[in-house]
């Protein structure tokens, strides 16, 4: 198997992510060490409300104007290692939105401050809980939506608003609400929820956004990757661009699960010509 390393999803640090490891330095050189042609640096956006403050940084007692000097300094550092490392690698440095409510106002006040290079679209919250952390934050959205069909419902149409709205140049872990449902393959037969997951492909496909083959779920120890097989299937038939993702967290996830990631798609008849973010595209 021979293809390129990229990665259009990760980069998430101990640096400036509660979750993560590792200084962003030390995992930037991992990348160089790895033979990575290009990565895009996509940390966590950081809210700007009290209320959506991370579990870990809210343990840590981080008030909103700390969370906020800690986001420019990433970009501050992100920039700097992207100028260091301009010979051996092409970086482009962007972060990874949320979904929560009123998400589109602190987007929007991000990108004006920051000016990314490219945004990649991510839906963590439904009712303004995080249901792909802890088990009972998930089965709490499934009761507010109503059942575990209307959650997946519900999750493909907050994704479809934040990709009318900002029009990411990356759709991170296109199906992550199936995180914690041991029967996800089921969801996909029902009308309802397939009819959601189609329609937002095929305008991801209609905008020319990219798919986040994302990995992390094989290391993790998942059995395939987001997408799942039926939606990678219709976006290898409906010809949507997919590039990998690593999502990685701290040095030890940098490049894992993308043999196995690759390998699957190609076994399903996808392309690993990658296709890579045009900088400052999809930006608003
Ligand atoms: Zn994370
Ligand atoms: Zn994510």
């Amino acid at each position: 198997m021979s293809f390129s390393k990229v990665s259009v999803h990760g980069g998430h640090s101990g640096s400036f992510c509660g979750h993560a490891v590792d200084s962003l330095g030390d995992v930037v050189a991992e990348y160089v060490a790895q033979g990575f042609e290009w990565v895009c640096l996509t940390e966590h956006m950081a809210p700007l409300r009290q209320s959506m403050m991370p579990p870990e940084e809210a343990a840590a007692g981080m008030n909103v104007a700390e969370i906020q000097a800690r986001f420019e300094r990433y970009f501050e550092e992100a920039r700097r290692l992207q100028a260091l490392y301009r010979n051996d690698i092409d970086i482009l440095v962007g972060f990874e939105t949320e979904g929560y409510a009123g998400y589109e106002a602190d987007v929007a006040a991000l990108i004006a401050r920051h000016e990314p290079d490219m945004l990649v679209g991510s839906v963590h919250h439904l009712h303004n809980l995080l249901f792909d952390d802890k088990l009972a934050d998930y089965q709490r959205a499934v009761t507010l939506s109503g059942g575990i069909e209307a959650l997946y419902c519900d999750y493909f149409d907050v994704q479809l608003e934040l990709i009318e709205r900002f029009q990411p140049a990356v759709v991170g872990h296109f199906d992550l609400i199936r995180i914690h449902d041991p029967d996800y393959r089921q969801r996909w037969e029902v009308a309802a929820v397939r009819d959601r997951a189609l329609r937002n492909l095929t305008r991801i496909g209609e905008l020319g956004l990219i798919l986040d083959l994302n990995v992390r779920a094989l290391a993790k120890g998942a059995d395939e990757p987001y997408l799942s097989e039926p939606l990678m299937a219709f976006a290898i038939e409906t010809g949507i661009a997919m590039t990998t993702g690593d999502d990685s967290h701290g040095v030890d996830s940098i490049g894992k699960g993308l043999d196995a990631g690759v390998a699957i798609l190609e076994a399903r008849g996808g392309s690993s010509d990658w296709v890579r973010p045009a900088r400052g595209r999809h930006v608003k």
